[in-house]
């Protein structure tokens, strides 16, 4: 399973929001500590970001994130107040080119899954990035409409109950997020909100969403919800 990290709010550079963290993301590509498939996320990585413009900024790999000096040397120096990262491990299978590195770009969002399904049951488009499972589902995401992504990740998991479907999204507006066999985290901060695969320190304020779950972030809060309730 990938790590991913999105965040909501101030700018912050991306050398603060991925690479700074004690267990943040740089971290989790080698030594996650709530990773419950794999053991850690060598095969690529990506950052997101919508820039001042409000344009979609990306930067993906398929090295390593903990080999990548260039990127450590150019991160402090890339800010944004909405940023999408992820660290990947490939299912087996899967491409290993950058193509298939989170995040995934569609009607102005960026897209991360965590997890793997079976392209079998999502429908063939000419959207997706890669034929990577998540670039396929992140394109089935968009193509659905993101206000639908709960209806799509309940029906996508009853067409393959092996499925697992942890999702990221930010439009640069909102944060969205779905727990489906793996869990999230956020923090509330005074200048914005993150939202992780794990904590990226041991702040107390980090808050876990259980299970089966879709938070939302914009200007209102932070909003989660049961999706079996
Ligand atoms: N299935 C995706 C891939 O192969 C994501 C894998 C993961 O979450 N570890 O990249």
């Amino acid at each position: 399973m990938c790590r991913h990290l999105a965040w909501l709010g101030a700018p912050r550079t991306l050398a603060q929001l991925v690479l700074d963290p004690p267990s943040g993301l740089l971290t989790q590509s080698y030594a996650p500590r709530r990773q419950k498939r794999g053991l850690m996320n060598a095969d690529g990585w990506g950052v997101g970001f919508l820039d001042d413009a409000g344009a979609v900024r990306r930067w993906r790999s398929s090295r390593p994130l903990w080999g990548d000096a260039s990127f450590a040397s150019v991160a402090p120096a890339l800010s944004s107040g909405a940023v999408l990262a992820a660290v990947r491990s490939a299912t087996p299978g899967m491409p290993m080119d950058e193509s298939a590195a989170a995040p995934f770009e569609g009607d102005g969002w960026l897209l991360s899954h965590n997890g793997r399904v079976s392209r079998e049951v999502l429908p063939a488009t000419r959207r997706a990035e890669s034929v990577c499972d998540s670039a396929v589902l992140a394109a089935h995401v968009v193509e659905q409409g993101v206000e639908h992504v709960a209806d799509t990740v309940a029906a996508v998991a009853a067409a393959d109950p092996d499925a697992y479907l942890n999702l990221l999204l930010t439009d640069g507006r909102r944060i969205v997020g779905v727990t489906w066999g793996d869990e999230l985290s956020y923090l509330e901060l005074p200048d914005g909100v993150a939202v992780a695969s794990e904590p990226w320190d041991d702040d107390p304020r980090w808050v876990d969403v259980p299970d089966h779950h879709l938070i939302t972030v914009d200007s209102g809060g932070v909003h989660v919800t049961d999706l079996e309730a």
